[in-house]
């Protein structure tokens, strides 16, 4: 493990966020204000790194996945969303359960170990399409890991069926799911999401979802989406209540803070960020969310050599192949739509430390 030499602390207030990581004390949110505001980035880094390496050691996680979106015709049309279309638009499309086996088998056929679902909410489709889908991939291959569906459109799934949070986890459980991938979770502030997903579920009712799949005894991941209009007031009371919720159902397995992309969104304005800025999230998340595992830092929003670097600032796993991603290249990423193996155990070795191939479970990780 590294360790970390109070005496070579130049800033007072990271000197004392180290002092009390080291005592194993939970760092307050005025601490976490300090550290997303700090230009002291490699004293910060510092500590964000011991947490990261007294978790997960020298292991830094990958995925060999595919994305599937199985719609893109969406009631809500979020501002933030480059992806999603109204029913009767040219390019709007629903993929047919023959359509997704034979895109999952031809991404069996590449070597995946992981189903990554989500897609808009569809009037049309109906609980059965879902249950059916997941029972289709298991039929596939029954090692295959899925990963499916944000906590907007269980509530969605949930009250079309008229059925309980409950209720409905268990059906999924049976039909073959295996965790949530957090997503939907944007910045839990009602001014923030007013304004960037007016008609998304609340953020109580996200943390709500979630640790009713906690409860179902199912894992989760936890988003955040970042660079747009929140201020670091939001992201610290986002974090917070992650952080609280974490510690009723300790559930969430990683956290993900998300670049926002604007290209094709109605988001009007956006803050320009910066590289330090993804620095200071990401560090202060591992600093914070002690009780969290992992932070994933997704190579495919912040470009590979930014997910590399934040390996040293708390970061853990970088993501993972995302055979045909659609919805962050719908709003302008620049990165390709997958990147191989071989390339993203690259990027981690060359970051001095051992690559590991994990699902959404991270095995016994
Ligand atoms: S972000 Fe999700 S819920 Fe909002 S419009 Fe896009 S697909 Fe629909």
């Amino acid at each position: 493990m590294n360790s970390m030499d109070l005496n070579t602390y130049k800033n007072p207030a990271l000197r004392a966020i180290a002092a009390k990581v080291l005592e194993g004390e939970p760092v307050s949110t005025d601490d976490a204000m300090a550290m997303l505001t700090t230009a002291d980035i490699l004293e910060l880094g510092t500590i964000a790194d011991y947490v990261r390496t007294r978790i997960n050691g020298p292991r830094a996680y990958y995925g060999v996945n595919m994305n599937l979106n199985y719609t893109n015709v969406c009631e809500l049309r979020c501002p933030l969303c480059a992806y999603s279309r109204d029913a009767g638009d040219s390019d709007a499309y629903t993929l047919t359960l023959d359509q997704i086996e034979e895109k999952v088998r031809r991404a069996v056929s590449f070597g995946i170990d992981e189903v990554h679902i989500v897609g808009g909410l569809n009037p049309d489709l109906t609980l059965d399409y879902f249950l059916e889908m997941l029972r289709r991939i298991k039929r596939i291959s029954g090692d295959l890991f899925v990963v499916a569906f944000t906590a907007t459109e269980y509530d969605y799934f949930a009250r079309r069926s008229n059925i309980t949070l409950d209720e409905l986890f268990r059906m999924m459980i049976d039909a073959g799911l295996g965790a949530l991938p957090g997503g939907g979770a944007e910045i839990f502030s009602p001014d923030v999401r007013g304004v960037i997903a007016p008609k998304k579920i609340s953020g109580a009712r996200w943390l709500e979802v979630m640790q009713a799949a906690h409860r179902a005894g199912l894992k989760t991941n936890a988003t955040m989406l970042f660079n747009h209009i929140e201020s670091a007031g939001h992201i610290v009371d986002h974090l917070a209540r992650l952080r609280d919720a974490q510690s009723q159902t300790g559930g969430f397995k990683a956290f993900v803070p998300l670049p926002f992309h604007r290209e094709n969104t109605a988001i009007a304005e956006q803050r320009a960020g910066t590289g330090f800025d993804d620095i200071r999230i990401y560090a202060t998340a591992r600093v914070f969310l002690h009780n969290i595992p992992h932070i994933k830092g997704l190579w495919m929003y912040l470009g590979e050599k930014m997910a590399q670097v934040l390996l040293k600032f708390g970061v853990d796993d970088i993501g993972a192949t995302y055979h045909y991603e659609k919805v962050v290249h719908a709003a302008g990423a620049q990165t390709p739509d997958f990147g191989s193996e071989t390339h993203l155990r690259r990027l981690i070795e060359n970051a001095g430390l051992m690559p590991v191939r994990t699902n959404a479970s991270y095995g016994m990780a």
